[in-house]
Parts: C-alpha cells; sequence; structure tokens
C-alpha cells in the first residue's frame, strides 16, 4: 500500500522522495510505505493553511457553510467505516470492534461540530456609558494539530472537527507509528472538493516534522495531544517563536476508587474495563485501582477471576478482546516497567510477560497484569505505563482514599464506586481531575469536555468547550454618543 500527503489541496509524496515504513503490530510486517515530510513539506503545508486562512476561502464562508461540510465529512468517514476500521486496526492493533467505535465516534465528532458551528455566539456587555459593547468570535488562525497513535483517527477529530467549525485552517499531522488512517482519510477529503489549503496533513517524526510546526512562526495555534514530557517540549517552542496558542491533552495515571458498598459485580467489570480496554493504551486508564481493605480480599478473588477471561488474539478476530501493543519499542517499555514494579516490591499476581504462543509471540503482546498490595510512592504507581498493568493499592477509609487519588503529578481522570451517592459525590469533587465518573469508567461523548488538571494538560476538548480553543475574542464598542470626549 502507498499513501500521500494533503498539501495546498494536492496529494502529494515527500519533496525529496523520503518514505517510512509502517508495521503491522500484530505480526511484525511492514504494511505500507509513507511519505516522509522534510521541513520544505511542512513550511509548504504552513503557507497554504495560512493563505487559505487570510484570502478568506474558509473563515469568509459562512458558518452554515461549514456546517454543511462538516456533515459531510462525517459522511465520508460513515461511509468508509468498515475499511478505515481495518486499516485502524492494522496499524494501532487494537482490536477490529474497539475500531468501529472509533470510526462511528470520529463521524459523530463532525456531526456534533457541524451543528455547532452555527451556534457560536458572543454577548452584549452592560457598559456604563452611551455605547453599545459586543464581542465577536473569531477563528484563532493556522493550527498545527498534533495527534497520538492510540486513537489516532478519533483524535485527530476531536481537534479538527472544531477548528474547521471555528473557521480555522489546520496542518494535521498523525503519529509517525500510526498514519494509515489519516492519510487515507486525506485521500477521502479530496471528493469534497475543499478550498486548497484548509485541510493540509503531513507525516513524519515528532523531533523534526511536529517540532518544526510548534515552532513556525506563521501558526497561530498548536493543539496537542500526547505524552507530558511533550508537552512541556510543546510549550517552550511555542513560547520561543511566537507566543502561540496551546491546548495540551497530555497523560494520567487515574485512579480508579472502590468502597466496600459498591456493587461487586460492577466494580469488578469496571476495574477491568476501566484499564484493559485499548489494551491500556489510554490517557484515561483507570491504572490505579484503589480498593478499600475491607472489600480488598472478594474484589480480588473476583477481579482475578475476570482477568483470566480477557481472550488476547488476533485484532482482526471479532472474538478478540485484547490486541498486541503499538510497537516493539512500546512493548519493551511495558515489560520493562513490570520488572521495575518486581523489583520495588509489588506482589505480581497476574500476567507480568509477553504471551508465549506461536501464533502472539509474533506480535507486540503483553498479558493482562496486575500487581497488587502495591505503595502509592512505587514507581509503577506514579509514572504512565501506557499499557496493560494495572497497580492495586488498598486503603482504609474516604480521606485516606481521598490522599492517595490525588498523590500524582497527573490530573486527567477518575472514578469512584459506592451505592452512598453522598459518598461518592463528595470524593468525585475532592479529587483533582477534569473528568470524575461515578459508578462507571471511561464513556466519553463529544457533546462533554474532556481534559486535565495538573500535568495532565491544558484547555478542554470535546463539546462547547472545545470550540473555544479555536476562537478569539473581539470586543466591538460602539459609542453612540455624538459629542466629543471633551477632556483637553
Ligand atoms: P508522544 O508525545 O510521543 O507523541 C504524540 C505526538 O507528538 C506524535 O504525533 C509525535 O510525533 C509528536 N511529537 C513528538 N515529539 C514532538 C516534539 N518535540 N514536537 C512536536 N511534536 C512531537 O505521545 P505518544 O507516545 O504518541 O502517545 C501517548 C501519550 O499520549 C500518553 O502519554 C497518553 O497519555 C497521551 N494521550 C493523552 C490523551 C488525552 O486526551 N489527554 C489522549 C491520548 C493520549
Amino acid at each position: 500500500m502507498s499513501y500521500r500527503m494533503l498539501i495546498g489541496g494536492k496529494l502529494t509524496h515527500a519533496e525529496d522522495g523520503a518514505t517510512r515504513k509502517v508495521v503491522n503490530p500484530f505480526n511484525g510486517k511492514v504494511v505500507a510505505e509513507v511519505p516522509e515530510a522534510s521541513l520544505n513539506d511542512v513550511d509548504a503545508a504552513v503557507r497554504a493553511a495560512r493563505k487559505a486562512f487570510d484570502g478568506g476561502d474558509w473563515p469568509n464562508m459562512t458558518a452554515q457553510q461549514r456546517g454543511r461540510i462538516l456533515f459531510r465529512i462525517a459522511e465520508l468517514v460513515r461511509k468508509n467505516l468498515p475499511k478505515l476500521a481495518r486499516l485502524e486496526t492494522l496499524n494501532v492493533g487494537k482490536p477490529i470492534v474497539e475500531s468501529e467505535f472509533d470510526m462511528n465516534d470520529t463521524a459523530t465528532c463532525y456531526e456534533y461540530y457541524g451543528g455547532l458551528a452555527t451556534k457560536i455566539t458572543g454577548l452584549t456587555a452592560p457598559v456604563p456609558d452611551n455605547a453599545i459593547s459586543i464581542t465577536l468570535r473569531e477563528p484563532v488562525g493556522v493550527c498545527a494539530l498534533i495527534v497520538p497513535w492510540n486513537y489516532p483517527l478519533m483524535l485527530a477529530a476531536w481537534k479538527l472537527a472544531p477548528a474547521l467549525a471555528a473557521g480555522c485552517t489546520v496542518i494535521l499531522k498523525p503519529a509517525e507509528q500510526t498514519p494509515l488512517t489519516t492519510l487515507e482519510f486525506g485521500r477521502l477529503l479530496q471528493e469534497l472538493k475543499l478550498p486548497p489549503g484548509v485541510i493540509n496533513i503531513v507525516q513524519g517524526a515528532g523531533e523534526t516534522v511536529g517540532s518544526a510546526l510548534v515552532n513556525h512562526k506563521e501558526v497561530d495555534k498548536v493543539a496537542f495531544t500526547g505524552g507530558t514530557e511533550t508537552g512541556r517540549a510543546i510549550i517552550k517552542g511555542a513560547a520561543a517563536s511566537n507566543l502561540k496558542k496551546v491546548t495540551l491533552e497530555l497523560g494520567g495515571k487515574s485512579p480508579n476508587i472502590f468502597f466496600e458498598d459498591a456493587d461487586l459485580e460492577a466494580s469488578v467489570d469496571g476495574a477491568l474495563f476501566g484499564l484493559f480496554i485499548n489494551q491500556g493504551e489510554v490517557c484515561s486508564a483507570g491504572s490505579r485501582i484503589l480498593v478499600q481493605r475491607s472489600l480488598h480480599k472478594k474484589f480480588m478473588k473476583r477481579l482475578l477471576e475476570k482477568a483470566k477471561l480477557i481472550r488476547l488474539g488476533d485484532p482482526m478476530d471479532r472474538k478478540t478482546k485484547m490486541g498486541p501493543l503499538v510497537t516493539e519499542e512500546h512493548r519493551d517499555k511495558v515489560l520493562s516497567y513490570i520488572q521495575i514494579g518486581i523489583e520495588e516490591g509489588a506482589k505480581l499476581v497476574a500476567g507480568g510477560k509477553a504471551p508465549k504462543s506461536a501464533v502472539l509471540r509474533k506480535g507486540f503482546y503483553v498479558e493482562p497484569t496486575i500487581f497488587d498490595e502495591v505503595k502509592n510512592s512505587m514507581r509503577i504507581a506514579q509514572e504512565e505505563i501506557f499499557g496493560p498493568v494495572v497497580v492495586v493499592i488498598p486503603f482504609k477509609n474516604e480521606d485516606e482514599a481521598v490522599a492517595i487519588a490525588n498523590d500524582t503529578p497527573y490530573g486527567l481522570a477518575g472514578a469512584v464506586w459506592s451505592r452512598d451517592i453522598f459518598r461518592a459525590l463528595r470524593v468525585a469533587r475532592k479529587i483533582r481531575a477534569g473528568i470524575m465518573w461515578v459508578n462507571t469508567m471511561q464513556p466519553c461523548y463529544v457533546e462533554a469536555p474532556w481534559g486535565g488538571y495538573k500535568q495532565s494538560g491544558a484547555g478542554r476538548e470535546l463539546g462547547p468547550h472545545g470550540i473555544d480553543e479555536y476562537l478569539e475574542t473581539k470586543q466591538l464598542h460602539i459609542n453612540l454618543n455624538e459629542n466629543p470626549i471633551g477632556w483637553y
């Protein structure tokens, strides 16, 4: 398979012909070659986006027109859903059923922001003079959208849909490990005959192509999802170049808190789903299970029974519940964390290694892994592992649960399980995180905001908050007093 980037409305190879091989994590085989953008390609994409923005092709379209185009993008995704889902699974390794959900959510995101395009409004300020003061919401400008590898096309939509609805033009960069669905999306977009330069797609490594976008003086904003350390580099680059605006969706180490009065079956179910979905490669993964001491024994027995049922296999098989990790390098990183946990003295009670069967050995698999009796100060409880590894930390009472939950540099998400609604809400409010679930974990909707406190990010995606990040606010003051001020 061969793919091209999208620059200034044209599907294109890298100007110097450079390419990168893309690997199927299920068997380590090369499945495609994709262009690797040069710095000139990045510059051409930024200039195309700049021209489409400054020339007004996109921002001057009516909101209704932009909204309709977003609905057509959603249709395009729905029409090609099976193909895009298969491509996502081929490249990321996630089970096909999960990829189908992702593609559906991708289309829904374009529909939501297609609708929101016509609902962007300002306010009238009651100023104490004979004047009208109103606000106009205007697009931020040219936006660089930088996406990670765990939900490639869906996380691209979380940025692209609100950016387009707001009237911005964009340069989208997928993660270099997983560019296939994004490049295929670029090819499909040609059907819509959008004005050239509104959506540009460049492919390449973070340190070169990503960094060139972040440091480019003609880019007005960068919207980034990825690791916290990369986020730090992005703030620095954005500040040093032209103080471009930045939104960041970063890592997490989210607590999933179970009190003794919670429903046992639902809790165990939520503990497993909260972490092992998408092989644990989820920013909001409930990677720290906090369980009340009085419930601990019963909870662990059931957790281990049910964890055994997670079926690893070919991600294209509809019965598979867990696929391989995204790359060999990432698999090795996850395995090294398991070793760290053992050395720190945590009790390994499930998994802990790469599976040995003839089929799975060819892919980048790690068994669903559970550590018990973990101390929150251990590295496996503090650092984001981003794989199928969960730590269980017992606690005595509510105060201790809250203290442990908040003892982390991260603040993306968390969940609390209890039949006592007063306790559940009390705890949910005390956790310093951008998303808190009560008696569930992981549901995510395009209608509701997503983002982190502390070192999990800055700004919000999704919901009405998501579009604000792509809008400037202009105050327009209209004087109604015909006489001069008469100050001098
Ligand atoms: P990463 O930070 O390595 O890469 C993310 C993207 O940034 C890639 O496109 C990469 O090419 C690019 N990049 C890397 N270095 C760059 C640089 N110096 N300048 C500009 N761009 C650069 O992250 P990853 O390993 O792809 O993804 C996993 C991380 O993403 C995890 O930490 C996870 O928690 C986080 N994540 C967060 C959310 C959220 O909503 N908060 C969602 C998904 C993933």
